[in-house]
């Protein structure tokens, strides 16, 4: 890193007093994107020089002394599935390619407005389906811990630019576990919040019901901070909710109260869960107990339906909002041969646009919308849907917070799984559960495997509870005196 800290936590205060200026963060950083992008193909896009002219903006500002966030100058890497007005939007689709938004999300203006430096836009599976950032049309994203495995999706190159120093925090969705599962499969937090704490506009539906954009960074600090920045109401996301946002980042450094910490069983004794997973979780769960915390053991009896749930409600909404992508509207459309029928123009550009996962996903949730089925299967899910969260509602009358690993298995080989659906899906086993529910959930690094894999465990909480649930998970941190740690990488 050219002597330069990779770390936020470090890099805050020698901004804030001038020591480093951010042209020499934002160079450092897109060095190391130059670098590592080759092997890891962590980006879509960036440009560097709207980078520094960014970050000269703010050396700037801060010499004329004016009072800016602790933020200001700090590169972020985006997802490229939320909308920014100076570089293309592809959502890792073929469809959208080209695509260049005419107005910046929410969040990205938040960030902006922030002093925060835009530093590229990052890889993930097509339209954010996926869980391995392999269904993107520009390729894999790979594990800087072992390149031959995913770093997890579909907000993979969010994960891999953190856990790679390629920048310091990064922006991803999570619909099922897309920040969640690749945080943990790279060694980084990343954090989904409530349904509608960060707003949706501009943030590319996959399904809308289950969507949310939250932070990665390398410890519960950096998830506070950026969340802190992008969370609150606005009036042009209709399921934003209008209610004041804590001071995540001063709440946490507040002494730990003793947290009643449940345990959820089916996640802990299922039967696909990885031995060294489970041993990982058993020793955190000891270091809560050494905390003085209460452990209780929890069921989520319907969590058994979590997956099947959420394979018919996401792909259901998914047709719907993917039905835009016709060639007329937005980016790609298919050469059509002379006189070609409008129903050709359709076809052609969305078989063409769109990858095989995408198509699978539209195809099953066009089947499960359609007259005759949606009562069978749609409006089903939307019961057990909400069986699910009684399960997380009556659990939190007993705890505070819910823990359990994040996903049942380490980082799995790149092409192990891409061409089995089923296996893929069950992936999430874990993570789905909040988005059915709408509540906060975040993921820590908890140790590796023998082989250096990287375990994350899993937090989950009330509605709104980020709060608490951030200083639960540094309380671990605190405790174990977690200090980030960055791969070797030979290139
Ligand atoms: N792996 C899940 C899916 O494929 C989750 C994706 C996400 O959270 N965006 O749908």
């Amino acid at each position: 890193m050219n002597q330069l800290p990779p770390f936020a936590r470090d890099l805050a205060p020698k901004l804030a007093s001038r020591e480093l200026s951010s042209r020499e963060v934002t160079h450092a950083f897109l060095e190391r994107i130059e670098k590592l992008q080759p092997t890891l193909n962590a980006f879509i896009s960036w440009d560097g020089e709207r980078a520094l002219a960014a970050a000269d903006k703010i050396d700037q500002r801060r010499a004329l002394g004016e009072s800016l966030s602790p933020l200001a100058g700090i590169p972020i890497a985006i997802k490229d599935i939320l909308c920014t007005t100076d570089s293309v939007t592809t959502c890792g689709s073929r469809i959208l390619e080209k695509y260049v938004s005419p107005y910046d999300a929410h969040l990205i203006t938040q960030l902006r407005q922030a002093g925060m430096i835009l530093i590229g836009k990052t890889n993930l599976d097509e339209f954010a389906m996926g869980g391995s950032t392999e269904t993107s049309f520009c390729g894999p994203a790979r594990n800087p811990w072992d390149l031959e495995r995913t770093c997890g999706g579909s907000s993979g190159g969010s994960a891999v630019s953190v856990a790679a120093a390629m920048a310091p925090f990064a922006i991803g969705t999570d619909t099922g576990g897309s920040i969640r599962q690749p945080a943990a499969f790279c060694g980084v937090c990343g954090m989904k919040p409530t349904y509608g704490r960060v707003s949706r506009y501009g943030l590319i539906a996959y399904a809308s019901s289950l969507d949310q954009a939250g932070p990665f960074g390398h410890t519960v600090g950096d998830l506070a901070i950026v969340l802190q920045t992008i969370a609150g109401h606005d009036p042009r996301d209709s399921t934003s909710l209008n209610v004041p946002v804590p001071d995540y980042v001063s709440e946490l450094s507040q002494p730990f109260t003793k947290a009643r910490i449940g345990v959820i069983r089916e996640h802990l004794d299922s039967p696909g869960l990885d031995d060294e997973i489970r041993s990982a979780m058993l020793a955190a769960i000891d270091e809560y107990r050494r905390l003085g915390c209460e452990i209780v053991d929890i069921t989520l009896p319907h969590t058994k339906y979590s997956i099947p749930t959420y394979y018919i409600i996401a792909p259901s909404e998914a047709s719907s909002n993917l039905s835009r992508f016709d060639g007329a509207h937005y980016g790609f459309r298919a050469q059509l041969v002379k006189n070609a029928s409008l129903i050709d123009m359709y076809s052609q550009t969305r078989s063409q646009g769109f990858g095989a996962e995408v198509r699978r996903r539209i195809m099953l949730g066009t089947y499960t919308l359609s007259e005759g089925y949606y009562d069978a299967y749609y409006k089903k899910a939307l019961k057990v849907r909400r069986l699910i969260r009684n399960d997380y509602d009556a659990a939190f009358e007993k705890v505070d917070v819910l823990i359990g690993p994040t996903t049942p298995t380490p980082p799995f080989k790149i092409g192990e799984k891409v061409d089995d659906p089923v296996q893929m899906y069950l992936e999430d086993l874990y993570t789905v559960g909040a988005n059915l529910a709408g509540i906060p959930a975040l993921s820590i690094p908890i140790g590796k495997t023998r082989s250096g894999l990287p375990i994350g465990m899993q937090f989950q909480g009330p509605a709104l509870s980020e709060s608490q649930m951030l200083r639960i998970a540094n309380a671990y941190q605190r405790a174990t005196a977690y200090e980030p740690q960055l791969p070797t990488l030979s290139c």
